[in-house]
């Protein structure tokens, strides 16, 4: 089975725990990944709402150091810094892209955007739940800063996915102003299914849609359905109600993988092919589970 996961904070769950990205017993190693094939995996750093300024950065760097002694260690890690890379990759290979939960890793600056893009970085969510340089998330909702308008024209330049999970609707809509690239949502579900901020409005899903970006659907129980305790069926309704929306195209994985509990019937990366034999037993053909699974977001980095 083809695996493309938009979303997963295990790189921080190894540095802070002192675990191994390839062998652990965390939501996610990469050695059962390496079950699925191709399989592309988005590594986040996820910097927390406290971190600012220098202990940012470093928590960036400590981070990349952290997937950089991993891929040399193990030679199944290779790290994707070119879209090329993706179609070459081999069966017993994870291609690892590493991208970044808030862009308080900038600390304010468009150098240290182009640092994070040297070291690989090749999308970045706006903002966690506070405000940063950049704007507000969903705790704090304000919208485009100054520096966060220079910042989403450089990451266009630069051709850094620009992720709106965890904004505030007004950055959101700022954002989508500014820019005329796609857009991406790489862990959020649909605020119809369930309440929860941090999921999108329809409106928002096809604003999304029709900018050509992508939505990665979220494993988090509080997400998936209002009072938690979610299953795999409510992961599929979110599917089918985006889907319903025009999303054939746009639809994706953003697990979320050590960085949420996980629905009943979920243990982690290993569940992949359980989720998708659930999806083609509710009516969804091969094509569309390739396409929800890997393909439209192999696509979107393929042009990127
Ligand atoms: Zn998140």
């Amino acid at each position: 089975m083809k695996l493309f996961d938009l979303h997963c904070d295990t790189l921080l769950e190894c540095l802070t725990k002192g675990k191994s990205l390839f062998q652990n017993d965390l939501q996610l190693s990469v050695e059962r990944g390496l079950a699925y094939f191709p399989w592309v995996q988005c590594f986040a750093v996820f910097i927390p709402d406290n971190k600012r300024g220098e202990s940012a950065s470093r928590l960036f760097d400590d981070a990349a150091d952290l997937l950089e002694r991993e891929a040399s260690l193990h030679p199944e890690i290779v790290l994707v810094r070119d879209r090329k890379q993706i179609d070459r990759l081999s069966q017993g290979q994870c291609g690892a892209i590493l991208t970044v939960e808030s862009g308080a890793a900038m600390r304010g600056s468009l150098e240290q955007l182009r640092h994070l893009h040297r070291r690989g970085v090749r999308m970045i969510t706006l903002t966690w739940n506070g405000a940063n340089e950049l704007g507000g998330g969903v705790r704090a909702p304000g919208t485009l800063t100054a520096f966060g308008r220079e910042a989403v024209r450089e990451m266009e330049r630069l051709s850094i996915a620009i992720d709106l999970s965890h904004a505030s609707e007004r950055l959101f809509y700022a954002v989508a102003e500014q820019t005329s690239g796609p857009l991406v949502a790489s862990h959020s579900d649909s605020r119809t299914l369930c309440s929860h901020p941090r999921n999108l409005t329809d409106e928002q899903f096809c604003l999304i849609r029709d900018r050509g970006g992508l939505v990665g659907l979220n494993f988090c129980p509080d997400f998936l359905r209002n009072g938690g305790n979610a299953g795999i069926e409510d992961l599929y309704r979110h599917a089918e109600h985006f889907l319903s929306l025009g999303g054939e195209d746009v639809l994706a994985m953003g697990s979320d993988f050590d960085g949420t509990p996980l629905p009943n019937g979920i243990s982690g990366v290993q569940s992949m092919e359980k989720i998708a034999a659930f999806f083609s037993r509710q009516g969804c053909s091969e094509e569309l589970i390739q396409k929800i699974f890997f393909e439209n977001a192999c696509q979107f980095f393929r042009k990127l």
